[in-house]
């Protein structure tokens, strides 16, 4: 069913208080046919939504906004070695881990506890901890929203890169991901060298690595850096880490010898976007109800009737103060409409 002028407020992580023209929401591919069919869909511009955590509304969306909720989680193939299991493309993104661990199966671990939907994860290649889910990504179908076939896109065609795919670039707007595929291992192989996990394994006295294990780390240390969305609106890390070229992170590190930088090969560098907004003096920065937040620079936070729009000018100002003082050119990662 199509409604009309419907409060996205309880579907955005922003909890931006604003509304769509028009709204519907689709259980399965049928479901999701006969809406991009309808005079609503044709007439008038559309945006898909999943779980609305990696979004800022600026304004009401003078369209139709159809959210995703397809959902099942079917094993396709198994062996002794490995699964591979196809999964709605509205299933909840930890609860898919969350089922992963408890039938044994890795790869998910690292990615824990990232909100929003199993069918957007493609979109960003969404990562943490070292991992992206390019990783264990096998092949997506998705439904062209103008013919409402369904096409394949195996990894190479996605194009996966940082925070990246194909739907953000060449495809922009042109599909629903309605089902994803992932090839998951039964033998045990977890990456535990990034950022805090090692530590955080420490601190819970863990001697036997399980995927659970892991997973327990991760969600952990993100309940103590990052915002609960259910508590202060926020779309997680509001920009990229920048990838420059080494002559300019041996720049800035002449300037600041203790900016935080990655090799990732080819001469390039990711220089971490939390250290240079940090030392910018925005960290714990409040204007209002909204602000940076106190324990993760990188992350815009809404406290309760900021405006999108004010939120985007504070994403604006910081961008031209990171420029300013470190000559670094930073992108926005949450998606601006
Ligand atoms: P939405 O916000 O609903 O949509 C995001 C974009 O994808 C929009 O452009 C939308 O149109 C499009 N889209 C959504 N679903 C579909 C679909 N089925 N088909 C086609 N297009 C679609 N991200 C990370 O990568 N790593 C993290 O560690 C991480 N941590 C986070 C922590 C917090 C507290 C928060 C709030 C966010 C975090 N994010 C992280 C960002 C976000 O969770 C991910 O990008 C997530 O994949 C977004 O999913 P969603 O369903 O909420 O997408
Ligand atoms: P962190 O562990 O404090 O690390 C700070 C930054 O340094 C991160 O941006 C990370 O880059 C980078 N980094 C750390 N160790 C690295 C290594 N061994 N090799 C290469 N790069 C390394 O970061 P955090 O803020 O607590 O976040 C932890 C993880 O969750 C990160 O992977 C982060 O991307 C992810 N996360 C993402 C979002 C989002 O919305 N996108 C929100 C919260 C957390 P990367 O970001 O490239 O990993």
């Amino acid at each position: 069913m199509i409604e009309s002028k419907v409060s996205l407020k309880q579907f955005n992580t922003f909890g931006i208080d604003v509304s769509s023209k028009f709204f519907a929401q689709a259980q399965n591919e049928d479901e999701v046919r006969s809406v991009i069919q309808s005079n609503e869909f044709l007439n008038n511009e559309n945006l898909i939504l999943g779980g609305g955590s990696n979004i800022l509304f600026t304004k009401n969306f003078d369209g139709i906004v159809l959210r995703n909720n397809i959902g099942g989680v079917e094993v396709l193939e198994e062996t002794s070695e490995s699964v591979l299991v196809k999964v709605g493309g509205g299933v909840v993104w930890h609860e898919f881990v969350l089922f992963c661990i408890s039938q044994g199966w890795n790869g998910t671990e690292n990615l824990s506890l990232i909100p929003g939907s199993v069918g957007a994860s493609p979109m960003q290649n969404i990562g943490a901890y070292g991992v992206e889910i390019k990783e264990i990504f096998h092949e997506l179908e998705a439904i062209h929203l103008k013919t409402g076939e369904i096409q394949y896109f195996n990894n190479t065609e996605c194009d996966f890169g940082y925070r990246e795919s194909v739907f953000k670039n060449k495809h922009k707007g042109e599909y629903l991901i309605s089902r994803v595929t992932f090839r998951l291992s039964k033998i045990p192989n977890f990456n535990v060298s990034y950022g805090a996990i090692e530590k955080q394994l420490e601190v819970m006295n863990v001697r036997d690595l399980t995927a659970k294990s892991v997973s327990d780390a991760v969600v952990s240390i993100r309940q103590s850096k990052l915002p609960d969305p259910k508590k202060i609106g926020n779309s997680g890390s509001f920009f990229k880490n920048p990838i420059v070229d080494e002559l300019i992170y041996k720049e800035v590190k002449r300037k600041y010898p203790d900016a935080v930088g990655y090799s990732v090969g080819k001469g390039k560098m990711k220089l971490a976007a939390g250290w240079l907004i940090d030392q910018a003096g925005w960290k714990g920065k409040t204007i209002g109800n909204y602000g940076v937040h106190k324990n993760q620079a990188l992350v815009i936070v809404n406290y309760g009737g900021a405006t999108g729009q004010q939120i985007f000018d504070l994403s604006t100002n910081i961008l031209d103060s990171i420029k300013n003082k470190f000559g670094v050119q930073l992108e926005r990662e949450v998606n601006i409409y």
